[in-house]
């Protein structure tokens, strides 16, 4: 089937009263994506904000960035635990076994003598906020992404 103009009633129907993606529009009409995209700048359509698969590579890029010393906090979190070699007990207690890596002088310093592998139990201890935050009204969650506590207001 060759067609060599696209009805734009069509277009607008299965886009934005169906709601389908630019592909499935194109299967449904039985032209190529890219087609489909010509005829809507033709058309003066908009395409709808967020349908564009981010390249992979971008992905890529972003998650190896390095920012330097402004190194978001997981970034440096991650960055210690794979450069900080794991010892086989706490650095703490010296009993279990070590669960996080946890900042020393709370500057979080790019510096992996900066931070210590200890167990949960010393992690949550030596965290002097995390005392401070149970006095006072903050209500202290576990993230259940990264398994960190965090203080919310209550
Ligand atoms: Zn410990």
């Amino acid at each position: 089937m060759f067609r060599c103009s696209l009805d734009k009633k069509e277009i607008i129907y299965w886009y934005y009263t169906k709601k389908l993606s630019l592909n499935q529009v194109s299967k449904k009409i039985g032209v190529s994506r890219s087609t489909i995209t010509i005829y809507m700048d033709k058309y003066n359509l908009k395409r709808r904000r967020g349908t564009n698969i981010p390249h992979p590579w971008m992905k890529e890029k972003n998650h190896h960035y390095w920012k330097g010393d402004n190194v978001g906090y997981n970034a440096l979190h991650n960055w210690v635990r794979r450069n900080k070699p794991k010892p086989k007990f706490c650095e703490e207690c010296h009993i279990k076994p070590p669960y996080d890596v946890a900042n020393i002088s709370g500057k979080y310093l790019r510096d992996v003598n900066d931070f210590k592998w200890v167990c949960r139990g010393c992690h949550m201890k030596g965290d002097g906020r995390l005392i401070r935050l149970k006095k006072s009204k903050v209500k202290i969650e576990k993230d259940k992404k990264t398994g960190r506590f965090i203080g919310k207001l209550k």
